[in-house]
């Protein structure tokens, strides 16, 4: 007898492979998520700003280092 339900199920379940948000480890299905590999757009745009933020700060660290030449004078 082929059970169609069983079937169906095994297919979901295949189907939905599930992963883990590099950003906060939030577990999320990969065919669901328009964000992947984030759990959401949120853990994106977070991770995305971290690199952003970085850049940002070693341009910031010019600015005081160069104020500070100019109090040397
Ligand atoms: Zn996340």
């Amino acid at each position: 007898m082929f059970h169609w339900a069983c079937v169906s199920v095994m297919m979901l379940l295949m189907k939905r492979t599930e992963i883990k948000c590099p950003r906060c480890g939030q577990k999320t299905f990969w065919q669901e998520n328009p964000s992947r590999p984030f759990c959401s757009e949120k853990c994106r745009l977070v991770d995305l700003g971290r690199w952003a933020n970085e850049e940002y700060s070693v341009a910031g660290n010019k600015a005081p280092q160069h104020e500070d030449d100019t109090q040397n004078y």
